[in-house]
């Protein structure tokens, strides 16, 4: 999950305060009546004093709040009914922090929460709309609201912009290395893409390999590194990112105390399985785990606080100069600075400019945060940008909202097949993603459907590990559960007849061990009975692979491939790492790998 503004918020809001709220009677002393409302002593803005409940519409049914107001601000936001799982849950505690802070029910809803926020926000909208008072009187009030007292400088050791995966990675590195660390993050909470990704991790030769008698090696991940980004990427890059993704896993398990599932996937354009897991399949519990190790360490995470622009002294990078709520911040490093900001995904200007295919009629899966801001801000000081037209789309995503769909994740099980319109395979399920994206928008309306079987769904358990997107899915009509193939594909209008013969086809290539159409990787299993699946899917903006050229300390070069002194990098928001294409599960290892290694660096001022 990840913030974003979700401007559908603030129309909502508006739209639900319009609708419910009567115009508030203008307050005297005199015209407050007993027990309604405590004495109004601003009697045009004021907001009565009470407690009110809400009701809205969340992802798992209905959301009831009781909201509580005194002096005119929400003091105080209990859930009394929800049906949200816990992941979900957490974005109202989230928009509970946010709404008492900024005395505000705008704001920043939890994005991979969509529903949830929007439920939540409907029912805090409907709680204070009892109140009689309007949306102004609220904003009358917000203005004025104190918000976090800020000074106007700081300083530490080592300042690092961004607290996604790979700052935070490097957060605990320089922490665990003696330094003082403050983390800059432009959203109200830490997270990223990282946090909304499954946050799967290439790490060859792990714990569950060994347990399953998969073979695998540093060197086979480094060529499939080199072979998946068309020999594009650095070299000597990809060579610390393979060396080090296991230590990385096991630092993630043992260190900051990440737990992993028992199961691995099969990402699309490795030569073997060897992906890890975390907890609920789920970005959210790397950041979670992630963000109260640092914290643990000491490390300081300002929120809401965008860096603007690094500022050298005597050729070294020195300071980040911030804002917070339009306050400008000074941020002192005595070690380093560490850019981590991810990529540029929704930075539509920045990605029409190096790549005009990937303009605005391409979806995104990416977090509203990743806009290039340290690319712009590196570039000005004379930093080297490599790559940046290759911009990756992962293939299978929501065809309305350009979301990852993880429940599609059964075809990572080696479980499911992609059909177009005709009812035929259009390519190998287990291809690159650019390899798959580009064929799906070859075929009809530019989309495909993931068809799988009962047995297929038992052993992926994807309706269970996302049951939310699950259930969402098939109220949104975009995934039919059916008891005959005929009928799953009538719901789409796939030819029926033609995606039983591909099934028939697909289920003779199962028994004979080789797919002859497309040479599907991994085991082959048949389909057999019904219920059937099928999920409509379409190609989203997912990651940007250029970026910040980087040294294999993690230190930034300039266009003439020296180092900008004081300034390191890690995460998406280099290049060269994965060339043309990066593979699924392989940026968790790059952003823990690098993340690590510029936080080590920075704290010993390499
Ligand atoms: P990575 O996977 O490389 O860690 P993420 O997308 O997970 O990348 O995290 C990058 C983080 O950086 C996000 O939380 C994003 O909001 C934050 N960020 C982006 N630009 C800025 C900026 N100018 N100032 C502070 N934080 C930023």
């Amino acid at each position: 999950m990840r913030k974003t503004r979700l401007v559908v918020l603030a129309g909502m809001l508006a739209l639900s305060l319009a609708a419910c709220s009567k115009p508030a009677a203008p307050q005297t002393a005199e015209t407050v009546t007993e027990g309604t409302a405590a004495v109004q002593t601003e009697a045009q803005s004021g907001i009565p004093d009470g407690t009110y409940q809400g009701e809205g519409s969340g992802k798992g049914g209905k959301i009831v709040v009781e909201v509580t107001f005194a002096d005119s601000k929400i003091t105080e936001i209990k859930v009394l009914e929800n049906a949200e799982t816990p992941g979900f849950a957490d974005a109202m505690d989230t928009m509970t922090e946010a709404m008492i802070a900024q005395n505000s029910i705008e704001v920043d809803g939890v994005s991979g929460a969509t529903l949830t926020s929007t439920g939540f926000t409907q029912a805090v909208a409907d709680a204070f709309s009892k109140t009689g008072a309007t949306a102004d009187q609220l904003a009358a009030v917000t203005a004025e609201t104190v918000k976090d007292a800020r000074e106007d400088s700081y300083s530490a050791d080592v300042i690092i912009v961004g607290a996604g995966g790979a700052g935070l990675s490097a957060a605990i590195s320089a922490a665990e290395g003696g330094a003082k660390v403050i983390v800059l993050e432009k959203m109200s909470m830490p997270g990223g893409n990282t946090l909304i990704s499954g946050g799967e991790m290439a790490a060859p030769g792990n714990w569950l390999q060994k347990e399953e008698g998969i073979e695998d090696s540093k060197d086979q991940f480094y060529e499939d590194i080199l072979k998946g980004g068309d020999n594009e990427n650095d070299p000597e890059l990809v060579r610390i990112l393979a060396d080090n993704a296991l230590p990385a896993a096991e630092w993630l398990r043992d260190d900051v105390g990440v737990t992993f599932e028992d199961y691995e996937l099969f990402f699309g354009g490795h030569s073997v399985k060897r992906s890890l897991v975390p907890l609920n399949a789920s970005g959210v519990e790397l950041i979670d785990k992630l963000t109260k190790k640092a914290e643990s360490l000491g490390v300081e995470i300002h929120t809401s606080t965008p860096a603007k622009e690094l500022v050298q002294t005597d050729g070294k990078v020195t300071d980040v100069k911030a804002e917070y709520e339009g306050q400008e911040i000074t941020y002192h490093a005595d070690r380093g600075v560490i850019l981590a900001t991810g990529g540029f995904g929704s930075n539509l200007e920045m990605r029409k400019k190096y790549n005009a295919d990937m303009d605005e009629k391409i979806l995104s899966t990416n977090s509203v945060g990743s806009t290039g801001d340290g690319i712009d801000m590196a570039e000005k000081l004379g930093a080297q940008v490599v790559d940046m037209q290759y911009i990756q789309t992962y293939p299978t995503c929501d065809p309305e909202t350009g979301a990852l769909l993880y429940v599609g994740d059964v075809r990572l099980d080696g479980r499911a097949i992609l059909v177009n319109l005709e009812g035929k395979r259009f390519v190998e399920e287990l291809e690159r993603r650019d390899v798959i994206s580009m064929a799906v928008t070859e075929q009809t309306g530019g989309v495909s459907y993931m068809f799988w079987d009962e047995d297929s769904m038992k052993a992926s358990k994807v309706n269970e590990t996302h049951k939310n997107e699950y259930e969402q899915l098939l109220a949104s009509g975009n995934l039919v559960k059916a008891d005959t193939v005929e009928e799953a594909a009538a719901h789409f209008g796939i030819d029926a007849v033609e995606l039983q013969k591909t099934i028939d086809q697909y289920n003779e290539y199962c028994e004979k061990g080789k797919d002859e159409a497309f040479n599907k990787r991994g085991d082959l299993i048949a389909f057999t009975d019904g219920p059937y699946y099928i999920l409509k899917t379409t190609p989203a903006i997912h990651h940007t692979m250029g970026g910040l050229k980087i040294n294999t300390d993690a230190q930034v070069l300039d266009e003439s491939g020296n180092v900008i002194s004081g300034l390191y990098a890690a995460g998406e928001v280099t290049g060269d790492i994965h060339g043309t294409n990066r593979l699924g599960s392989d940026a968790i290892a790059d952003i823990t790998v690098f993340g690590r290694i510029a936080g080590k660096n920075a704290a010993e001022n390499k």
